[in-house]
């Protein structure tokens, strides 16, 4: 599996790992178009998270279609530009965002 559709702070979310930050990004199904598939999902538009101050912002870019991630080239880690598959979540994974609880400190957005 490699989305899992949760509820987060009570609004729907779909999570999924970023093999490139090695934690875990959602998306807000509604927001973005998703295929409904777990195992093969497909995303659109692209998603970007950014995190960080103006100065050192850091980003990450990509499109996710039939369970492959699609890294930008402006994302700021070293995926950028390239393609890879969606990792599985682990079954802690799934375990700790079944229990819908936000992480302490904003992460895994
Ligand atoms: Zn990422």
């Amino acid at each position: 599996m490699k989305a899992l559709r949760i509820k987060l702070g009570g609004e729907d979310r779909v999570v999924f790992r970023c093999p490139a930050c090695e934690s875990c990004h959602n998306i807000v199904p509604g927001r973005w178009r998703w295929n409904g598939d777990v195992d093969s999902p497909t995303f659109s538009p692209s998603v970007r998270v950014t995190w960080g101050n103006t100065k050192s912002a850091s980003c990450c870019h990509f499109f996710v279609t039939n369970g492959r991630v699609k890294f930008c080239a402006d994302s700021t880690h070293a995926l950028a530009g390239q393609e890879v598959d969606l990792p599985d979540l682990t079954s802690d994974e799934v375990a700790f965002w079944s229990e819908g609880r936000l992480r302490p400190h904003g992460g895994g957005a």
